[in-house]
């Protein structure tokens, strides 16, 4: 990809991909932060394919932790993003998960993020 755009990489790919990736400028670049869950990630390659997590469980240790990354990041980040029209479609999904699964997905994410610090 960058061999394509090789006359544009400081001045559109560097400050895109950045902005994408990080949500650092606030949405200057990208109209809402780049994060998804597994279902994006299966959907635009082929890494789920021979993974042992499950693409479609959000919780218990077989669960992609994309899942409860994803669903945990919009639930304690929405007073924040709640502000960009794009992300409401995201956050009536996130509505729609019950309470105690959102605990669960909120728990699992939380030791995920633990286990990564070490
Ligand atoms: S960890 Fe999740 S997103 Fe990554 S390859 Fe496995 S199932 Fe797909």
């Amino acid at each position: 990809m960058l061999g394509i755009y090789i006359d544009a990489i400081q001045w559109v790919e560097m400050p895109n991909t950045r902005g994408m990736s990080q949500f650092a400028d606030g949405g200057l670049l990208a109209t809402k932060p780049y994060v998804s869950s597994d279902s994006y990630i299966n959907k635009m390659s082929n890494y789920c394919r021979e993974c042992p997590y499950d693409v479609k469980k959000r919780i218990g240790d077989e669960a992609c932790p994309f899942n409860s990354l994803y669903w945990n990041f919009l639930s304690e980040k929405r007073e924040y993003l709640k502000q960009i029209p794009r992300m409401n479609m995201m956050f009536s999904l996130l509505d729609k998960i019950p309470p105690k699964e959102l605990a669960e997905i909120k728990s699992r994410a939380k030791t995920i993020i633990k286990s990564s610090k070490k």
